[in-house]
């Protein structure tokens, strides 16, 4: 079974948690990553998963068996590393037929396999060639089939692309991708890249701090963050406050009043005072006609074009500066720094937190 669940996991570095009372499972054949910000925890899951840590609280299982003591090489994984830890001396055979051999597989049996695992990484034709003089990208897969040849149960990857230059980071995840969905393999992946964890993953846990702060497929991740930190971390968002006065009808709505704005909203559970939106820069509707019933003036403050899209930094009435995404097509003009905007900020499009960031109160549609 290459189900794996986390049951209440707690590691610690001394006095640190690097990992927080972890529970969650990860489904068989799942592509399942664990992305947060640089000393978040990942590796440290990673690492528990493989039987290099061991928990000092909870239990991990795989499928129904706790594993909490057996050993990594009885755990059936392979790994792919970020340095791709390849043998520099051995033929690309040789580095992927190692784990084979050190298993006493027949040759013959050996020459088969690893052939099979080279064509799937598309090395086939290099199988004679020695690593030292090959790019980080054909050695990053000399590891992928290296992991694959031995049939694992699971397969963990800790930032493998991290070497790669973008263009090739691209191509690797989406082969990556496709190569574990012809598997079936259940695939735990570590990156602190969004993008590729949006690109590539069934589900996203987001991590802070060795806590998990949301699980989710990579849309709702997107779409409904759970929390100011998770919305701050996936995509780009500006946070505005404003003020809800609750108000209990039959169903329980907030007034709320933010900015030049205000407006009712269907609320979670009844919530009265301070409440913070997460806006992204995309969804903000703009114009620059004074006539417009856009109700939130701002100022642009500088203008960025990033080629697929423009970036309006732009200053608001009460002094805080939000980001405004516009997409013009060919032969339209930008706007200019100090033009005044009209702007309809879609908040009933947004989620809205409670003042501290913490609770959903509001969110369009449903997770
Ligand atoms: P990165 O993206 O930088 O690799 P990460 O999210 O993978 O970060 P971890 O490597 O899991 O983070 O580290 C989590 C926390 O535990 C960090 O505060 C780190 O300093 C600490 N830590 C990790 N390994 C050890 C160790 N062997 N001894 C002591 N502290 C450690």
């Amino acid at each position: 079974m290459s189900r794996v669940v986390f049951d209440h996991v707690t590691k610690y570095f001394g006095e640190h948690k690097a990992v927080n009372d972890a529970s969650f499972t990860i489904e068989e054949g799942e592509f399942f990553t664990l992305l947060g910000p640089s000393g978040c925890g990942k590796t440290t899951l990673l690492r528990t998963i493989a039987g290099f840590y061991m928990q000092e609280e909870g239990n991990l299982y795989f499928g129904n068996q706790v594993i909490n003591d057996v050993p990594t090489h009885e755990r059936n994984i392979g790994m792919v590393f970020q340095n791709y830890a390849i043998f520099p001396h051995l033929s690309v055979f040789d580095n992927v037929a190692y784990g084979l051999k050190a298993r006493k597989v027949p040759k013959k049996e050996i020459e088969s396999r690893v052939m099979e695992a080279l064509e799937l990484v598309e090395l086939a034709h290099l199988r004679d060639r020695i690593p030292n003089n090959m790019s980080g990208g054909q050695q990053q897969r000399i590891a992928l089939a290296r992991a694959i040849v031995i049939r694992p149960a699971l397969l963990l990857m800790d930032e493998p692309l991290s070497n790669l230059d973008a263009k090739l980071r691209v191509k690797m995840r989406t082969d990556i991708r496709k190569l574990q969905k012809e598997l079936n393999i259940t695939t735990i992946y570590v990156t602190h890249d969004q993008e590729e964890a949006l690109a590539v993953s069934d589900r996203i846990a987001v991590l802070s701090e060795g806590v998990v702060q949301q699980i989710a497929s990579p849309r709702d991740i997107y779409m409904y963050p759970q929390n100011q930190f998770v919305a701050n971390f996936i995509g780009s968002s500006n946070f505005l406050e404003g003020v809800c006065t609750f108000q209990d009808n039959q169903e329980p709505q907030g007034v709320i009043k933010l900015l030049e704005t205000e407006l009712c909203l269907p609320l979670h559970r009844s919530y009265s005072g301070k409440v913070m939106f997460s806006v992204r820069p995309e969804q903000i509707h703009i114009s620059t006609d004074p006539g417009s019933e856009y109700p939130v003036q701002g100022t642009i403050q500088a203008v960025s074009f990033l080629g697929d899209k423009v970036s309006y930094l732009t200053r608001l009435q009460d002094g805080s500066i939000i980001d405004i995404h516009d997409y013009p097509g060919k032969g339209q003009t930008l706007l200019q720094e100090k033009q005044q905007l009209f702007l309809d900020l879609q908040l009933h499009r947004s989620v809205m937190y409670d003042g501290e960031g913490r609770e959903v109160i509001y969110s369009a549609g449903e997770a």
